[in-house]
């Protein structure tokens, strides 16, 4: 990726130690941005992801918070202006899974899912908007004010049977995200979304990690592989840049084709 495409813009990524928030963040830093790395536990892991970042020359720093919660959210975003001046890109990434059949799930599994995956892009973009209209377009830095970024899923679209909580939250990601970039377009604000499909990380460990459980994925997956944090990495970085500066409320879906429904290709 180009490392001239995001130079001099700041991005905070939540969720940013693991997975694809990790990559995204490491993935943004060599594009020439600043970037604040999120986490809620895990610390040391946090720290290595600032080290590589700082590696490309651009400042980083970790920031411990909890998405789901208004106040931490408020600060980390504050923190953000206060030592980088501003900010230009949030990738709303941090996301958990709760799963149960519906007969089982407790209504703390429901809330957990719902605070952290949909509540917490909410206040996320909240606050990132609230600085994107304060500043408004710097033409030397972006052709927009500010670019909002919702890690969604393949289950934006697709129900997903023993995972009522987490394919509803993303259902709300989806709408969420629509109705902001409606309400930002005219402050020249893009948000959009990314819809992963299966993502080789610890969240869905179980569905790669044995020879059986992938050949079982790889029904489901045209192009015939498991995605690699990279492949959404890449994806939002040219979703951030101004190659996509036209693009306002779409969700773009990196899942090798998961979304064509494959059960379809021999039948119907
Ligand atoms: P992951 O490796 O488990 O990473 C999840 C990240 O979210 C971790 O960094 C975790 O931080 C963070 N997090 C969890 N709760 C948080 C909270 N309350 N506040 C702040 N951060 C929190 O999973 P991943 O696959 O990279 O998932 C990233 C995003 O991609 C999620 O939104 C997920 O729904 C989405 N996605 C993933 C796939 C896939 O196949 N992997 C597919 C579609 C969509 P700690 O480690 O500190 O808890």
């Amino acid at each position: 990726m180009n490392a001239q495409l995001l130079r001099g813009q700041k991005a905070l990524v939540t969720g940013a130690n693991s997975g694809i928030g990790k990559a995204t963040a490491i993935a943004l830093g060599r594009a020439g941005a600043d970037v604040v790395v999120n986490y809620v536990v895990g610390p040391d892991e946090a720290e290595k992801v600032v080290e590589q970042i700082k590696a490309f020359g651009v400042r980083s720093y970790a920031h411990e918070a909890d998405v789901s919660n208004e106040g931490q959210v408020v600060e980390m975003v504050a923190r953000m202006v206060k030592e980088l001046g501003t900010i230009d890109i949030m990738v709303a990434n941090a996301g958990l899974q709760r799963d149960s059949s519906l007969v089982d799930m407790t209504l703390a599994q429901w809330q957990k899912v719902i605070d952290v995956n949909l509540t917490g892009q909410f206040l996320c973009a909240r606050e990132a908007a609230k600085e994107f209209m304060r500043r408004g377009i710097v033409p030397e830095v972006s052709r927009a004010a500010g670019k909002i970024i919702c890690m969604s899923s393949v289950h934006q679209i697709v129900p997903w049977t023993g995972h009522v909580n987490y394919a509803s939250s993303k259902g709300g990601v989806g709408m969420m995200m629509q109705t902001l970039a409606q309400e930002l377009a005219p402050h020249h604000i893009r948000v959009n979304a990314i819809g992963p499909g299966a993502i080789r990380t610890p969240i869905n460990r179980d569905a790669w990690e044995t020879p059986e459980a992938e050949a079982e994925l790889l029904k489901l997956i045209p192009y015939q592989r498991v995605g690699d944090p990279e492949d959404i990495a890449d994806a939002v970085v040219a979703m951030a840049s101004d190659l996509m500066d036209y693009v306002v409320g779409a969700t773009l879906y990196v899942d090798g084709g998961m979304t064509l429904f494959p059960g379809f290709a021999t039948g119907g």
